[in-house]
């Protein structure tokens, strides 16, 4: 098994604690290796507090997250951060894009931090903007970009590792029907290549693409659908 997420709570709390929010109640599904999901919900109903646990970024209240049968919690801040980049590609809602860096160093900073050799990053950097058709913006600085082509650069960002797990939020949020089914085609095409993908939406195009959809609702998934 790839992913396992056991009795998964978040509660926020604001800083004097007087009010606190159960995002997550209890959340619990596996994901094998190879395997498509999608989940699916409303607006508020947890979808990116999940996948911020998931992907490591925030903590579970209570509950345990296992990624390839480590326990995510029990990481150091720093085998974290290794095990993250290792491991993980992430596609946020905001892009998270850099923007003193040109596109081409915002698609190529997982390799750079991963200390790969040039001819190797030029080599993959070709091979993932060809398919998102990006090879035009390049040079260009994020400040200079529309939002669906950031959009797609962000998307560049996350699969250039190949990561065995590819995480996104919304990932078709701010795209045209032509530029969303472009992505789409390209998340199917990873997960082909042997890759986990694992997307959340409210989008139920985004999710007819995948093999698995799990449907979450005031912080519990309550329903799946195999195809
Ligand atoms: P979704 O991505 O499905 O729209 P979220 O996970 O963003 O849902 O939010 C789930 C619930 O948690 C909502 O009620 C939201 O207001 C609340 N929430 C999300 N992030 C925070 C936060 N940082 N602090 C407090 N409450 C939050
Ligand atoms: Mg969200």
């Amino acid at each position: 098994m790839l992913l396992e997420v056991n009795n998964v709570r978040k509660v926020y709390t604001t800083r004097l604690s007087t009010q606190s929010t159960e995002a997550l109640k209890n959340v619990n599904f596996a994901v094998d290796n190879n395997e498509y999901v999608a989940i699916m919900g409303e607006s508020g109903s947890g979808k990116t507090t999940l996948l911020n646990i998931l992907a490591t970024f925030d903590k579970a209240t209570s509950g345990s997250v296992l990624l390839k049968g480590q326990d995510l919690s029990k990481l150091k801040d720093k085998d974290l951060a290794d095990f993250r980049r290792d491991n993980l590609g992430f596609v946020f809602q905001d892009f998270n894009l850099l923007d003193n860096f040109s596109v081409k160093d915002n698609i190529l900073l997982p390799l750079v931090l991963a200390n790969k050799n040039y001819k190797d990053m030029e080599k993959r950097l070709e091979k993932v903007i060809k398919p998102l058709g990006i090879e035009k913006l390049i040079n260009k600085y994020p400040y200079e970009i529309s939002g669906g082509q950031k959009q797609r650069i962000a998307i560049a960002r996350a699969i250039i590792t190949k990561p065995s797990l590819l995480l996104a939020d919304e990932p078709t949020g701010a795209l045209d029907s032509t530029s969303s089914e472009m992505i789409l085609n390209l998340f199917r095409q990873v997960n082909e290549d042997g890759q986990t993908v694992l997307v959340v939406t409210h989008s139920l195009r985004a999710a007819s693409y995948a093999k698995r959809v799990l449907f979450i609702k005031d912080g519990i998934v309550f329903h799946e659908i195999y195809r």
